[in-house]
């Protein structure tokens, strides 16, 4: 079920009228072998029910224990984002009831959260720099999951719901940032930045597998909107559970564009949770947002604070990877190419392609070329991200390995990129199934020179004169014959050798 029909706001208008304020909350599913605070193991897609035990089901006279590979993880992503490190934090329980969490309390931080104070600077498409101001870092579990089954696998109109309690009890980490104001009408673009650079970050720690579609990887996005030049920040709403960059972006436009329509007529806006719906963009609402009070935060008393040495924070500030940003100013220089390009490579998602085409043998000019021109336009054509193009950085590699050898033409090499995308085999397959390779006999090829200065005497004429240029004319009618399959220098030499 979509939102009901509303009117919309044309999105300049909004922008004349209203400054954007928004704040993201991401939940990121750390990797960890097993829970947060059992021996449970986290493994996706595992039968229902089938990694519980009594602590994460929430038996009376379980006890927990804290995860210190989970701990690691979430002290390692507080300092890749420039957090300070508490030294002494403290978990706390967030007491709601919901039937796909069993203890009737979730295990979180609240105003102890283990990292806090920082910042993540992302680059916007242009190559605009943007600070977002990180307000805290904290651990919690994950809930388990209800299916609703008859009807449309929402809960209203289901017969009946099942519950799967391998998630609870996953270890999170949700990082959660301050107000971002002063976006304007790049607050959408400022958000799928932040998501996508935190995503990239969290990658190159190898804290979690950060996939979106998987939900190891959520976003909820805090909308509101100010008339412009106000101090005061409006009333905002949560968008939960946004699923991939794309629809960041989607969902904060939506967002800004139905509070303006609603503010514009008057009206209020009222702080809740709302849905996001994939198939059309648009969001609906949830449940009205409870505040902190109703959740009875207490310290949780099963639990010990948790005191990380300084020595540990300090090495494991020795443990953090090459950062994507400075890793991609690293590659920039190596590759000696401008800001713009190494954007433009950026934006495309070329660089890891290409980085990979490289390591499998390639020279960087002729990788980064085929990605960025015949590649992109085939993914353009074929509708999917560049990345998930069925051909791997290695056969493209091969590719250029065989136009090198002097065994394709660059047109008969983007015929084989075809086969393979195709899934017509491996290039080498390709060649030999689509008879691609140059030809090279000879006599094969003096036919076809014969044939084309048969065809115009007037240019054969002029080879003779001397006027070699006018080689050009005859080297194309023989490619055209040879259907791209001849070496075009060495048809010009057999051509000059005719004429002389
Ligand atoms: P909650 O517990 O309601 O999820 P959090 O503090 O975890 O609240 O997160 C709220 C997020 O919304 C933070 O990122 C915060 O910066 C942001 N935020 C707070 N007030 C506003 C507002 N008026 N408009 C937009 N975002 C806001
Ligand atoms: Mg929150
Ligand atoms: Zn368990």
């Amino acid at each position: 079920m979509t939102a009901a029909a509303v009117e919309l706001i044309d999105y300049d208008q909004v922008i004349e009228k209203f400054d954007p304020v928004m704040g993201l909350e991401v939940h990121v599913e750390l990797g960890t072998a097993t829970k947060m605070f059992c021996g449970c193991p986290t493994t996706f897609g595992a039968d229902p029910n089938t990694q519980v035990c009594p602590v994460c089901i929430g038996l009376p006279g379980s006890l927990p224990v804290a995860n210190e590979k989970a701990i690691e993880s979430a002290i390692r992503i507080g300092l890749a984002l420039n957090c300070s490190i508490r030294p002494s934090s403290v978990f706390a329980r967030k007491n709601y009831f919901y039937p796909d969490q069993p203890k009737n309390y979730q295990i979180s931080q609240y105003d102890e959260p283990i990292a806090f104070d920082g910042h993540l600077d992302v680059v916007l498409t242009d190559g605009t720099e943007w600070r977002v101001e990180i307000e805290r870092a904290h651990m919690e579990e994950d809930t388990g999951k209800s299916l609703h089954i008859g009807g449309s696998g929402r809960i209203h109109g289901a017969s009946h719901s099942l519950l799967d309690y391998n998630r609870a009890g996953v270890p999170l980490v949700e990082i959660v940032t301050r107000p971002i104001v002063g976006a304007g009408a790049r607050a959408p673009e400022v958000a799928r930045a932040y998501v996508t650079a935190l995503r990239d970050l969290l990658k190159a720690l190898d804290v979690s597998d950060v996939r979106m579609d998987q939900g190891s990887l959520r976003c909820d996005a805090n909308v509101s909107l100010k008339p412009t030049g106000a101090a005061e920040f409006g009333t905002r709403t949560e968008t939960k559970n946004v699923n991939s960059l794309k629809s960041v972006e989607v969902a904060i436009t939506y967002e800004m564009r139905r509070q303006a329509a609603i503010l514009l007529a008057g009206g209020e806006i009222v702080q809740e949770t709302r849905h996001y719906h994939e198939t059309d963009g648009t969001t609906s609402a949830g449940r009205r947002k409870e505040t902190a009070e109703d959740y009875r935060y207490f310290p949780e008393p099963d639990l010990p604070p948790v005191q990380p040495a300084a020595e540990w924070i300090e090495q494991l500030g020795t443990t953090l990877p090459e950062l994507p940003w400075v890793r991609r100013a690293r590659i920039q220089e190596e590759w000696g190419v401008s800001d713009e390009v190494m954007r433009d490579l950026v934006n495309v998602g070329a660089v890891d392609l290409i980085i990979a085409t490289v390591d499998a043998g390639a020279g960087a000019e002729a990788a980064r070329g085929w990605w960025v021109s015949f590649l992109a336009q085939q993914a353009n054509s074929r509708e999917v991200e560049l990345a998930d193009l069925t051909i791997t950085p290695a056969q493209v590699a091969s590719i250029i390995g065989l136009v090198d050898e002097g065994k394709l033409t660059t047109k008969l090499a983007q015929q084989v990129a075809v086969g393979v995308l195709d899934g017509e085999g491996e290039p080498e397959q390709v060649v030999a199934d689509r008879g691609l390779e140059v030809v090279r006999d000879d006599s094969a090829l003096q036919k076809a020179v014969d044939e084309a200065l048969a065809a115009n005497p007037d240019i054969a004429e002029k080879i003779r004169g001397g006027k070699v240029a006018a080689a050009g004319k005859i080297v194309g009618d023989v490619m055209k014959a040879t259907r791209g399959q001849a070496d075009p220098a060495r048809v010009k030499e057999l051509v000059i050798a005719a004429c002389s």
